[in-house]
Order: C-alpha cells, then structure tokens, then sequence
C-alpha cells in the first residue's frame, strides 16, 4: 500500500550524516600515528573532521608531518611523544589532552611492535616488551579514556556514545603464528581485553570494538612483500589477491569510530583479504 507523503514516518527524517564529516567535533588520540596503519587512521580521523593527538614513540619529523596533513582539512593536531607501556607518560598524555581538546571521545590503540625469534631462543627482555607495548599499552591508554568517558558521559550532539575505542589487533588474535609467539599472545591478550572492556561499559554507552588487520603494507612487516618472492609466497595467503593498503583500515576505523557503527559493539572486524579463510582448503584439506 502506497503510504500518503502525510502521513507521519516511521522511521528518523534527520539527515544523513555526511560521510566525509562523520566526526566533526570529536576529539580522537590515535597511539603509534607516524607510521604506517595509525598515520593513515590518524589521518582519515582528521579529514572526517576529528581532531586528532599523533602519539609516537621517535621520529619527530614524520610525526610532525602527520600534524600538519591533518591541519590541511581544518582540524586541530598535534603531536605527543610517550611511551604507551609508561603509566606516568600515559596520564600526561592524557592530561595534556584534557587542557588542549578539553575531552576524548575515540581512542584509537594502535601502537604495537615485534621482537620475533625462535621460541627456545626468545628473551624475557623481547617477551617483555612486545607484551608491556602491544597488551599492557591498550590497557593503560584505555583505562584512561573509559575515565574520561564516565565522567563525561552522552553529548548529543556530538555522538550516540559516550565514548568509542578502537584496539589495533591483528589476524594472530586468531591464528598461531610460529617464531612470534610473544607478538601472537600479545594479540590474543587483546581480543578478551577488549571483549571484556566492552561488555563492561557498554551499559554506559562506551563502545568498545578491534580491527584484526591481515598483511598490511607497512615497515612493521617490510620483509613480507618488498621483493616479488616474498610478496608472492605472501598472496598464497591472501584469497584476495592483494596485499592491504593502511587506508584499508583507516577507511574501516572511520567507520567504527562513527555513530554508522553505533550498534555494534565487542566486535572484532577482520580487514585481511580473506586470510582468516585458510585459503590451503580451498582445493582440499
Ligand atoms: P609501524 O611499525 O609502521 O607502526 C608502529 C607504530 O607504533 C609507530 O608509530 C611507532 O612509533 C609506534 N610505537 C611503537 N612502540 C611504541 C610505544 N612504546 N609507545 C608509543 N608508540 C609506539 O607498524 P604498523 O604495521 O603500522 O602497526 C600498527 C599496528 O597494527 C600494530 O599494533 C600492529 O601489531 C598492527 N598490525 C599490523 C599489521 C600489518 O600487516 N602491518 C597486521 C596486523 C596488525
């Protein structure tokens, strides 16, 4: 039956939101953003109209260069150097944050490294700092921000949540991964983390999500695809065919960050090609 034009709706007339502006007058921190996957996050965070904090750990230069690209679409940057493992480096982070952007409303926990040898040959030193950086970081950076969250609370006018965090995890929250065994626990760490986090706040209005991101082009992993047998051993694992683009998963970080995702929550996205397939059983197994 046609429905008359006046006749009440049913459903929200509010305008779309408008998909490059989706986060106009939020306040984003993105950790490890002068390289790779968190630059490109930190980057589309700023063109959708976030302003945004560049943690880093060292290069000044590149970090200052990702300011300076998120300043060119008229939003606030800068960027603030600290180790995401130190407690105390974490709080002044965050209190710098408070006093410059007055709140936080996405955390974007990205920063991660590898220390990769043999299991029998692995150091605790290596053990260590591949679990205080990748697992013991997101904790502290997000303990911060769910503060910051409840104390604040819902605006509007500016989101449906109080706050949204989005951990960088990887496609090894999943898959065993040989001679990582501490950057694969790492990730696996991460994956109750934020399940965890996530049903905890949620009844606050805290949304807690991951991105498990497959083979990405970044200096993290240089060695998997910069000659052409290395990149084409790497395809065997890609059904997709290619290798992920870090604004494969920026696009992907825009969209969790913004109220497009409002209902999903606790939910890991694989952004991989296709890796998490085992593409080996296509043709047997
Ligand atoms: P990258 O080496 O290009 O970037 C890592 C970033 O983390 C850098 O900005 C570095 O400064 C920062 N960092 C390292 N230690 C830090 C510390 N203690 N405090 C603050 N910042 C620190 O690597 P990437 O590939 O862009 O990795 C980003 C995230 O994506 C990591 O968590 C990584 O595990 C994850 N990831 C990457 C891939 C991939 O294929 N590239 C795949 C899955 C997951």
């Amino acid at each position: 039956m046609a429905t008359s034009i006046n006749q009440p709706p049913t459903r929200s007339t509010a305008p779309p939101v408008t998909v490059h502006r989706v986060l106009t007058g939020q306040k984003a921190l993105v950790t490890g953003a002068n390289s790779g996957i968190g630059q490109a996050v930190a980057i589309a965070l700023g063109e959708a109209g976030a302003d945004v904090v560049v943690n880093y750990i060292d290069g000044d230069a590149s970090a200052e260069a990702v300011v300076e690209k998120i300043r060119k679409f008229g939003a606030k940057a800068y960027a603030h150097k600290a180790d995401v493992s130190s407690e105390d480096e974490v709080a002044a982070m965050f209190a710098r944050m408070m006093q410059q952007f007055g709140t936080i409303d996405i955390l974007v926990n990205n920063a991660g490294l590898q220390r990769d040898s043999a299991f029998q040959d692995m150091t605790l030193a290596n053990w260590n700092k591949v679990l205080n950086v990748n697992l013991t970081g997101q904790f502290l950076c997000a303990r911060e921000a769910v503060l910051e969250f409840l104390r604040r609370g819902v605006v509007p006018s500016i989101s449906s949540a109080a706050g949204k965090i989005i951990c960088m995890s990887s496609v090894h929250q999943e898959i065993p991964w040989g001679g990582h065994a501490n950057y694969a626990t790492s990730k696996g760490g991460i994956r109750l983390l934020m399940e965890s986090m996530a049903q905890e706040v949620a009844p606050k209005r805290i949304r807690v999500n991951a991105i498990a991101p497959g083979a990405i082009r970044t200096p993290i992993n240089t060695s998997a695809w910069e000659t052409r047998p290395a990149y084409e051993r790497l395809m065997t694992l890609v059904p997709y065919g290619r290798i992920g683009e870090p604004d494969d998963i920026a696009r992907a970080a825009v969209w969790l960050a913004s109220d497009h995702s409002d209902y999903v929550v606790g939910t890991t996205l694989f952004v991989d090609g296709g890796m998490t397939l085992y593409p080996g059983f296509a043709t047997g197994g």
